[in-house]
């Protein structure tokens, strides 16, 4: 039999057949899935194959087989073990939930974010929300912020969780979608999610800051069907993407616009920074690429994570 995980425990997993039967799996022995090593061999967005037992009148299910995932996204743990733990897999869609204020969302979380998406293979969607609180001015930096990101072909839309603006737009963007949302703590994904399916919430928040700081807390992802047929992943006390380790060659091949350039520069290995004949200063000299996404590029660039973590990253 097939089925996805929709939650795990740690040794127990939850597993959906497409015709909606649940069954409680576990996998047996020692099992390595190619080049990743994780604390979880299994996660939550896995495909899987596996086959029934019954004991004691109990039918439970063993995984003997884990489909290719086309995509995940993993946590590292901050103590010194440094393991990797697998939050999900094969993730559709990503909305990051951006507010001017009340938290403020700065342009270096958002790029840093959607780097992160570019890396693992995610589309990333730009939800602006709030737009029922702004004035007139702030209307301005939205559009502003909005323009510069559509250009680079990331979609943009303005919404709002209160009032209801635009969410028939989100939910028909994710209709047989596996979705995450993402963003600061208080920018409004509980709120939208509960909008969007009214008895489902979030325990993205619930789970808040204490957590934090320095200490290694096991989350378990989980996935949920919402009615308007898309799936949601609901991951406790992460609010961001996490860090993934990338080599400087390949920062700037996440950046869309940089990337487009690339082939202009005179070095085929341009880091853009002091290169002759380089297609990203000269353009970014233009006004064609914004000096924002240049600085957030210089500072993942110069791997100032700590500073990183501190500033803009409630993870
Ligand atoms: P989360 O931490 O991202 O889940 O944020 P919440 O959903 O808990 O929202 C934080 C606060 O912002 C709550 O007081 C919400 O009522 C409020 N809020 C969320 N979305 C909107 C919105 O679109 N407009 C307004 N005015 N308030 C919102
Ligand atoms: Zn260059």
């Amino acid at each position: 039999m097939t089925g996805t995980v929709y939650k795990s425990t740690g040794s127990w997993y939850t597993v959906k057949t497409q015709d909606g039967n649940v069954y409680e799996c576990r996998i047996k022995g020692k099992f390595r899935i190619q080049g990743i090593k994780s604390t979880n061999p299994v996660s939550v967005g896995d495909v899987v194959d596996f086959k029934l037992e019954t004991k004691n009148d109990q039918e439970t299910g063993v995984i003997e087989h884990i489909h290719e995932r086309r995509n995940y996204i993993i946590r590292k743990s901050v103590n010194l073990s440094k393991q990797t733990h697998i939050i999900a897999a094969n993730i559709d869609m990503v909305f990051l939930l951006i507010t001017l204020n009340n938290p403020p969302t700065f342009t270096a979380f958002i790029d840093r974010f959607l780097v992160t998406a570019e890396a693992y293979g995610i589309r990333a969607v730009l939800l602006f929300n709030k737009i029922d609180t702004y004035n007139e001015e702030e209307l301005l930096e939205i559009k502003y912020l909005a323009a510069l990101y559509r250009d680079i072909g990331y979609e943009c839309i303005g919404v709002s969780a209160k009032t209801g603006k635009n969410i028939d737009k989100v939910k028909t963007l994710m209709e047989d979608k596996v979705c995450m949302f993402s963003g600061h703590s208080g920018v409004g994904k509980s709120t939208l999610v509960n909008l969007i399916e009214p008895n489902l919430s979030l325990k993205t928040a619930a789970i808040s800051e204490q957590h934090q700081q320095g200490q290694h807390t096991t989350t378990f992802a989980e996935m949920f069907d919402l009615s308007i047929g898309a799936k949601i992943i609901d991951t406790p006390g992460i609010k961001g993407f996490g860090v993934v380790d990338m080599d400087k060659e390949e920062i700037g091949d996440y950046f869309p616009e940089f990337f487009a350039l690339k082939a202009q520069c005179k070095f085929n290995n341009c880091l853009h920074i002091n290169e002759p004949k380089c297609a990203v200063k000269l353009a970014l000299d233009d006004g064609e690429v914004a000096w924002s996404r240049y600085k957030s590029y210089l500072q993942i660039l110069e791997g100032d994570e700590e500073h990183y973590r501190k500033n803009n990253y409630d993870e």
